[in-house]
């Protein structure tokens, strides 16, 4: 399975191009208990449809970006560097 994304500085690439650094998750507060730092650690929804996603250029520009991918569909909706990421 292959589709394109869109580096934020490098634009369109194939997907290969790419190291997938998994969902967008919340940081805990400043001190977390126990168990929410075991659920930010461990725990992913790994939904079925729009996600919001951790992506780094390895054979590019090696900047880590937020992608908004359909995971059913593998259609991206939008790239962005983490400075500009648009609220949900
Ligand atoms: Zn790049």
């Amino acid at each position: 399975m292959s589709f394109v994304l869109s580096c934020p500085n490098c634009g369109a690439r194939e997907v290969t191009d790419f190291g997938y650094g998994g969902e967008v998750v919340p940081r805990p507060r400043q001190r977390p208990s126990f168990r929410e730092l075991n659920e930010y650690n461990y725990f992913r929804r790994n939904r079925a449809g729009l996600q919001r996603e951790w992506w780094f250029h390895r054979s590019g520009c090696r900047e880590w970006f937020v992608a908004e991918r359909d995971t059913t569909t593998n259609e991206v909706r939008w790239t962005a560097l983490p400075s500009e990421v648009p609220a949900p």
